[in-house]
């Protein structure tokens, strides 16, 4: 087999079978295929796409390449996953949720991509908590209190993380088969049974239409059934930062919130409706009764306590999160509704002040972001306070006030989740 040819049949919109498919990602593993030849093999597959045949060998071969994790000795096991927003705190409050209720999480996550957070800068922004596990010590944690959140292992599916640097780098990221065969392939070798994913759709996501949600949701959910995984993908809203705060700490502090039974209020619905889902999967109980253990979790304290058992055995402090000193206030200068909010803008503003990377190897200031004081639907009077930015650089107030946009008429907020595809 010749790896040129191969990539000019893609590029000649000619279908790939598992063996060409498997000696071209692997060379590129291995260093004999170039990231210049990667990256035709990539447009030519963003152009022409992936059959969903080609789409399950991509995932097998992906999945193949490091190692799978057998987490068959801790049962049930559930997980779940985020294509990435802005404010998305979730994880951090639905896996002591679940875990409270006797359900075991089993959750690596990732770091700070583009505009969006991740789980992993946010959890380190609690002082000392250790994001780095080892395979026991993450089987080991789960079977001792259900939940255990690390950082993906280096072996875990090391090709797509060579293949997603280089999709990150050169504007390939955006094809639904790669997008299927990268998360795909990192939660079936992660061992859980029960996988929920969470789709963000919107100016704040990956995907901006439901159409493209929902073709990338049918498509995850046939990858599970060809290895025994129940998946749920939920296509919900990114036109709007979720929750009001943005940044690692302010959305630790957010997540505790909510689990003390506080908390904006499309968070909280969505925080709980995932947690519900998850606890249905793992208990095989219908929504409604799996939404009343998640809501007695909350009221009673146990999901709270759960979190702080979590943050605890990972050797974090919970009294030690840190927000920057420099506040910066901005203040509405005309009236009216607000209609719009740039979340992607806001989102690469949070990481021009620190909470991101803009470069890969930049520090993050765990104490800087936005928290907002308005969402869409509100009504602003002129001069009332729109959000609060916590920061060790300069902003200007122009910068962020360009990201919100006034109607005086009155506006309906999105809706929170747009369709659930079992
Ligand atoms: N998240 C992933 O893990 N992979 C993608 O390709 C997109 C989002």
């Amino acid at each position: 087999m010749n790896y040129n040819e191969i990539i000019v049949k893609k590029e000649n919109d000619q279908l790939l079978n598992y063996e060409e498919l498997d000696y071209v990602f692997n060379g590129y593993l291995n260093g004999k295929v170039s990231d210049a030849d990667m990256n035709r093999l990539l447009k030519a597959i963003c152009k022409y796409s992936l059959t969903e045949e080609e789409t399950y060998n991509l995932t097998d071969i992906f999945i193949k390449s490091g190692d799978i994790l057998d987490l068959s000795s801790l049962g049930i096991v559930v997980d779940k996953h985020s294509t990435g927003g802005v404010g998305d705190k979730i994880t951090l409050i639905i896996a002591p949720i679940v875990a409270s209720i006797g359900v075991r999480i089993a959750k690596m996550s990732g770091r700070g991509l583009g505009h969006t957070g991740g789980t992993i800068d946010k959890l380190e922004s609690i002082k000392g908590f250790d994001t780095s596990l080892s395979k026991d010590e993450f089987i080991n944690e789960i079977k001792d209190i259900n939940v255990a959140i690390t950082s993906q292992t280096a072996n875990v599916v090391p090709m797509d993380k060579k293949v997603y640097a280089l999709r990150d780098v050169t504007g390939t990221t955006k094809s639904i088969p790669l997008i299927a065969s990268s998360i795909m392939s990192k939660k079936i070798a992660c061992g859980a049974n029960k996988i929920l994913i969470d789709v963000k759709v919107g100016s704040g996501a990956l995907l901006e239409t439901i159409e493209e949600a929902e073709e990338l949701s049918k498509l995850m959910i046939n990858i599970g059934k060809k290895y025994d995984r129940e998946v749920i993908c939920m296509l919900t809203d990114m036109n709007s930062p979720l929750g009001s705060n943005i940044g690692n700490s302010l959305e630790v502090i957010e997540a505790i919130n909510v689990l003390q039974g506080r908390g904006e209020k499309r968070l909280v619905s969505l925080s709980k409706i995932m947690a519900s889902y998850l606890v249905s999967m793992a208990k095989n109980i219908s929504f409604e009764d799996a939404s009343l253990l998640v809501e007695d979790s909350i009221k009673s304290g146990n999901a709270y306590s759960k979190f702080i058992e979590l943050v605890t055995r990972q050797h974090g402090n919970i009294n030690n999160i840190v927000i920057d000193n420099k506040k910066i206030e901005v203040y509405s200068r005309e009236e009216g509704y607000i209609s719009k909010i740039d979340t992607y803008g806001l989102g690469l503003l949070s990481c021009k002040m620190g909470a991101g990377r803009v470069h890969k190897e930049d520090e993050i200031d765990y104490g800087s972001g936005i928290v907002l004081n308005k969402q869409i639907g509100d009504y602003a009077k002129s001069n009332e306070l729109l959000c609060t930015l916590y920061t060790k650089k300069d902003i200007i107030d122009e910068e962020v006030l360009k990201l919100f946009t006034f109607s005086q008429v009155s506006v309906k907020g999105n809706p929170l989740i747009y369709q659930t595809i079992k």
